[in-house]
Order: C-alpha cells, then sequence, then structure tokens
C-alpha cells in the first residue's frame, strides 16, 4: 500500500477542504532544493527517471536520492506523448520486457493510489495488402508464442470495430491484428503519480537544475556538476530522453543514437467516434480517441536529425492527410493543437539500458517513439540495476554492449509507425 493514502486524502478530508476554500490542502509533492550529497542521483524528470526513483526507494530502502530535472518535472517527452501502451512485441526479449510492463500498469493506479485512466480498449494493426496481413500473421504468431494476447482481425471484423473506417481508402484493408489489453493511459497521471509516490517516500524532486557535466575519478563517476554546484554521488542514472549523447559525451561515452523530432496533434473534440487505438503501418499513421472526445493523430518522426522541439510541416501534413484517408469524417475537423518531442533513435530501435564503461553510471536511453510504454518496467528494473550494480535479467539484450557484438534486437517494424 502507498503511503500517500493518508487522512490529508481521506474523504471526510476532502469535503473539509472544499468548504474551506483549499486553504489548508497539502501540496501533492515536495519540490526540493539540491543537498551538496546524494547515494544515487537520477538526472531527468520524466517518467523513467521518477520511475527509477520511486522503485530504489520503494523496493531497495534507498533514500537518500534526487531526482534533477533542467526544467520541470513531467515537461518532456513523458508529457508529450500520444500514451499508446501495449506489449506485442516480436522479440522475445523486447515481448518480455514490454509484458511486464503492461503487467505493472494494469496494477499501477492501485500501487500509487492515483487514476491512471488505463484503458484497455484494444489497439488495431491494418494490414493494407496480401503481404501486410502474411507479415502480421507471423507478428501475431510469434506473440502469441511468447504468451503474449494477440490475434487476426477479418475486414468484416474491421468494419464492426470501427464503422467509421473507410475499408475502401487508397490501398484497401485487407484485415488486420488486435492486441485486446493494448490501449491508452494518461501520460501527465503516470509522470504526477511517480513524483508523488516518489516524494513521498523522501526522494528530492529537484527542478530547474541542469547537469552541465561529470566528475569522474579512476574510471568512476563521483558526482555532477549543475548549474547550481556540485553534487556529489557515487551512482548517476541517465535518463534524458532525446538529450541522451549529447550528456553522455560529456561523461566521455559515444552512444549511437539519432535525435529527431517526433510530432503529434490533436483534433477539436467530438462525440466517440474511434474506439480502438488503430494504426496503419502503410498509410503511416495512428489515431485515437481522448476522453475528452479528442482525436489524437501521430504518424512518423522528422526525417532529419534536429534538437528544435517543433516538428516540420511536412509530416504535420502527411499526418493529417492519412487520417483523413482512413476516416474521411475527420475532414470535417479542425485541429486544435500540435506539438513535438525529441526523440532518440537506436539503431535497432531498441532501448539502451543498463551500465556503461564508466563505473557507477547508468542508462536509460534509446526510447525512441515508444519509451512511455515501458516507464513501469524501464522504473523497476532500472531500480535493481543500480541497487546490485548488475543489469536486471529483463534488460541484458537491452545492453550498449550489442552494438559491438552485433546481438541487435531489431523491433523497426514492431509497430510500423512510430508510437
Ligand atoms: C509526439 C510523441 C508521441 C509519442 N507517443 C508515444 C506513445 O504513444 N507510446 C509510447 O510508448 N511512447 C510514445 N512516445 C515516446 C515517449 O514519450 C518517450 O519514449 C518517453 O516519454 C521517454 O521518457 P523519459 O523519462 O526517458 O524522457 P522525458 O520524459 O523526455 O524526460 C527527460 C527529462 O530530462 C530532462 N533533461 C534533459 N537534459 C537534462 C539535463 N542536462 N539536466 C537535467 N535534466 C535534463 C528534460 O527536461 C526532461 O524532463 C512519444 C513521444 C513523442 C514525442
Amino acid at each position: 500500500m502507498s503511503g500517500l493514502r493518508h487522512a490529508a486524502y481521506s474523504f471526510p478530508a476532502l469535503v473539509r477542504h472544499a468548504l474551506t476554500g483549499h486553504r489548508r490542502w497539502p501540496p501533492a509533492l515536495r519540490l526540493a532544493e539540491p543537498k551538496s550529497a546524494y547515494d544515487a542521483v537520477i538526472i531527468g524528470g520524466g517518467g523513467h527517471g521518477l520511475a527509477t526513483a520511486y522503485f530504489l526507494a520503494r523496493r531497495h530502502g534507498m533514500r537518500n536520492i534526487a531526482v534533477l530535472d533542467k526544467g520541470a518535472i513531467g515537461h518532456g517527452n513523458s508529457g508529450r506523448n500520444t500514451q499508446v501502451v501495449r506489449s506485442d512485441y516480436f522479440h522475445r526479449s523486447s515481448s518480455r520486457f514490454f509484458e511486464r510492463s503492461l503487467q505493472l500498469y494494469e496494477g499501477l493506479s492501485r500501487e500509487l493510489n492515483y487514476n491512471l485512466m488505463l484503458s484497455q480498449r484494444g489497439k488495431i494493426n491494418l494490414a493494407h495488402s496480401p503481404h501486410d496481413l502474411e507479415v502480421l500473421r507471423r507478428a501475431t504468431n510469434a506473440i502469441r508464442m511468447n504468451g503474449v494476447d494477440a490475434e487476426l482481425l477479418s475486414v468484416a471484423d474491421l468494419g464492426r470495430l470501427e464503422p467509421a473506417l473507410n475499408l475502401r481508402c487508397r490501398y484497401p484493408i485487407e484485415g488486420g491484428s488486435v492486441q485486446w489489453r493494448g490501449g491508452i493511459a494518461r501520460h501527465d497521471a503516470v509522470v504526477w503519480a511517480f513524483a508523488r509516490a516518489a516524494s513521498a517516500l523522501g526522494v528530492d524532486l529537484v527542478q530547474d537544475c541542469e547537469v552541465t557535466g561529470f566528475t569522474l575519478e579512476c574510471g568512476r563517476v563521483t558526482g555532477v556538476e549543475t548549474n547550481r554546484g556540485r553534487i556529489a554521488t557515487p551512482r548517476v542514472c541517465l535518463a534524458v530522453a532525446g538529450h541522451s549523447s549529447v550528456l553522455a559525451r560529456r561523461a566521455g561515452l559515444a552512444l549511437p543514437l539519432a535525435s529527431m523530432a517526433l510530432q503529434a496533434m490533436v483534433t477539436e473534440p467530438v462525440k466517440p467516434l474511434l474506439h480502438h487505438v488503430l494504426i496503419s503501418p502503410a498509410i503511416h499513421v495512428y489515431l485515437s480517441q481522448s476522453d475528452r472526445g479528442e482525436v489524437v493523430i501521430g504518424g512518423g518522426a522528422d526525417v532529419y536529425n534536429s534538437y528544435a522541439q517543433r516538428g516540420g510541416l511536412p509530416i504535420l501534413e502527411a499526418n493529417a492527410q492519412a487520417a483523413v484517408e482512413l476516416f474521411p469524417v475527420l475532414g470535417r475537423l479542425r485541429v486544435m493543437r500540435q506539438w513535438a518531442g525529441i526523440v532518440d533513435i537506436s539503431p535497432d530501435t531498441s532501448p539502451i539500458m543498463g551500465l556503461t564503461p564508466v563505473a557507477g553510471l547508468y542508462i536509460s536511453a534509446g526510447w525512441g517513439t515508444g519509451g512511455y510504454k515501458a516507464i513501469p518496467a524501464g522504473g523497476e528494473t532500472m531500480a535493481w540495476t543500480i541497487a546490485h550494480d548488475r543489469a536486471h535479467e529483463l534488460i541484458v539484450a537491452f545492453g550498449l554492449g550489442r552494438f559491438a557484438s552485433g546481438a541487435l534486437v531489431d523491433e523497426g517494424a514492431a509497430s510500423g509507425v512510430a508510437h
């Protein structure tokens, strides 16, 4: 049971606060000033950094921890994504890891005492040619062999499940596959829930604290340099998403990552129209409908490297065209917002997790376009790894060493489109 279930959040207390104008409403979390030393420092207050800190404190009893963020917690990709969660991966190592993450998501609202609005509405992949269908059949078989739920859908099934879907679009739909346990979970809630729970366990959450370098002695990390002074620590975890290679270089590490903008947009809200998460690798778009009624649309990343958090106009246009191709009814809606985040993509599109050649420096990077679904298992396994100074068995395959050995975990086709 989370330590958050205390009197301040009880029903009588809620009523009292409502009647007294919330004057003595306790802050949900404690923002801290940085101390001069910690047992562990996590760089990056996104979902991965916060979850790692939470599990370190909760499961491994390490309480003298800081999460440092150069801005505000949750303002990176963890607060900018399209919220898709799923575990239908092809390779066994990915499947085990992402399935663990989905299982954790299934119990996370209870563990963190925070409604994450997990909606397992089903995540559907569309096939637009006989070859697409063959690929889906092979993937579905592999996923089932991995012990994860997946099944094939006929055109008639799709027509029944999504009545507004244009089955006779430019590349007519030939069938599909579904993971029923896939869906979406509210991204801000995931960040705030982990932040609140970590804070309640004594973790220092430090905003506006940019890590600018590392202090190293005899190949071991001894601290970090920040815009607010030096912090001594024997353990540092890098969880800074699109800025991983920039920061790792300051510790002498070259990471095989390309950083580029990934964008998404939402339409004005409408009544329920789209009932599942829908993905079309061929037309290159994915869509879902938020609880507020907005249609959330995403597609591929920009095709050039950049740290400008905007997203290019050609991709925006392509995403909108593709969405209307699948759901012509969307052509009558206005786009309300568009935004982007910087994602770091590895050569095999799988994450890079675990130890590094610098002793005491751990890494959680390469999450690319799909690391939101991995936040619970990413935090759980990185915490174990830091506590034991050894890679957790679920992440051994994702070590940096695979780029030297050649044992890549190629999941480029896992989604077909970024998400
Ligand atoms: C448009 C879009 C859609 C996406 N859709 C999905 C999806 O549907 N499903 C899915 O699974 N994934 C999705 N993703 C990917 C997912 O959002 C990311 O993989 C995930 O959020 C990464 O989490 P993180 O904690 O590693 O990084 P972040 O949440 O980005 O956190 C990193 C933090 O590090 C901080 N930081 C950076 N440099 C420094 C420094 N020098 N010092 C201190 N702090 C620093 C940043 O301020 C930031 O807060 C999407 C991404 C985008 C951009």
